[in-house]
């Protein structure tokens, strides 16, 4: 379609009669070499700031695909809106290669939707410790920068550091695993980068499929192979506790914003991007759809580690938000999963879990107090988990019927 845009009869013609034609359909004399390096060398910014032009457009028109959602389909300006998604997105695979929208697109949402929030909200924790202190659940023990001494400084900037080139390295490793399955060994793309607009049931379908997979694999890499035990027998998963350990709960002892894609680069693939990205990649996700999942994912990542006390959706933001929290100030002694279901199937929640919450937004109450409660709850748990069982990171279902029970009498005093 491209090749027929540009071109141009005249060009065929021989010089001697081209040259009488008129300026406007004459046709153009070669690019000077010049000009022809300056193309060559300027091509991959320019083609991947047109990719990133075209993919921020179609994320801003991805709210219109909801309409879809709604039976009111017929209306004009629906219609209308949908055309105009469809144009955009339809530029955008026709023009670029799949790789490069799946790269750009990704590293277009995780700035959206993950580093420019998060990185804002950092800023009013720095810039205004007293007023952020007042939102926070834990108060000043959420601040992230409390001294402000050089050393600490510095400290602080490195896992920041460490905490965007982990983005960056996520999505570069993404791209890296579709390359070798598209050019190396010539299977299809993992993800489906086509011009057909997925369908709403098959974008739920697959949103679901693909968040409960995710719990499934953070929770059992994080439970087996970054919390192993006190002395797990395997090399592999001593050295991958240790460096767990080391990175990321040494410097977070409560989540603030961008802490949760800080940790060792090797553990922040297993835990934070294969379990995101392998479903996708088994279910072959319309790349709509991965762009998404991709959103919901780092928003929930946003929102779930700034330490807010209230959140937009308190049953399961706020939910999440305190099993991470918890997870933190005990050094990871429960609550491995992302949404809590595979910790309540397995009896590894601390505090509260997922049906908790259930129960929290039926009866509304001070969120900061139960914070509060829950981690001291969780510590006390963890000591008699300790004290009963020589340091089992297991916190039974019956200690935490327990301790629902001693709940709902405190709460009730
Ligand atoms: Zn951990």
């Amino acid at each position: 379609m491209v090749a027929l845009a540009d071109f141009n009869p005249s060009c065929y013609l021989p010089s001697s009669v081209s040259s009488y034609l008129p300026n406007a359909v004459a046709c153009p004399p070669p690019p000077s070499v010049a000009r022809s390096m300056f193309d060559t060398v300027t091509s991959p910014f320019s083609s991947t700031y047109s990719v990133l032009r075209h993919t921020t457009d179609a994320i801003m028109g991805l709210p219109f695909l909801s309409f879809l959602l709604i039976p009111t389909m017929t209306s004009y300006s629906t219609s209308l809106n949908l055309l105009f998604f469809y144009l955009t997105w339809s530029t955008l695979v026709l023009s670029h290669h799949p790789l490069r929208v799946e790269v750009v697109g990704s590293l277009a949402v995780k700035f959206l939707f993950y580093l420019l929030p998060s990185g804002a909200m950092l800023l009013v924790d720095v810039l205004f410790p007293g007023v952020s202190a007042s939102f926070k659940s834990l108060g000043d023990d959420a601040l992230p920068l409390k001294d402000t001494r050089r050393k600490s400084v510095f400290k602080f900037a490195r896992i920041l550091g460490w905490s965007v080139f982990n983005v960056v390295f996520g999505v570069m490793v993404q791209g890296l695993l579709e390359w070798l399955l598209t050019m190396q060994l010539g299977r299809p793309a993992a993800l489906r980068v086509t011009t057909t607009l997925p369908l709403p049931w098959g974008i739920v379908k697959d949103l679901l499929k693909g968040l409960v997979a995710r719990d499934v694999l953070t929770w059992v890499v994080h439970r087996y192979l970054l919390h192993g035990g006190a002395r797990p027998a395997n090399a592999i998963v001593r050295d991958l506790s240790a460096m767990h350990g080391s990175w990321y709960h040494k410097a977070v002892k409560a989540p603030f914003p961008l802490s949760p894609t800080y940790d060792h680069p090797l553990i922040y693939l297993l835990k934070v991007v294969l379990p995101m990205y392998l479903p996708a990649m088994y279910w072959r996700f319309h790349a709509l759809t991965f762009i998404l999942y991709l959103a919901i994912v780092s928003m929930e990542e946003t929102f779930t580690h700034c330490g807010y006390a209230r959140l937009p959706t308190h049953f399961i933001l706020g939910g999440i938000a305190r099993r991470n929290e918890v997870h933190c100030l005990t050094g990871g002694r429960g609550n491995f999963g992302t949404w809590g279901l595979c910790d309540w199937l397995a009896g590894t929640s601390i505090g509260t879990d997922a049906t908790d919450d259930i129960m929290d937004e039926v009866e509304e109450s001070d969120v900061q107090g139960k914070v509060m409660k829950q981690a001291g709850r969780g510590v006390a748990q963890v000591k008699n988990a300790a004290g009963g069982r020589n340091g089992s990171a297991h916190v039974g279902t019956r200690s935490r019927r327990r301790t629902r029970r001693t709940r709902s009498d405190s709460d009730s005093d």
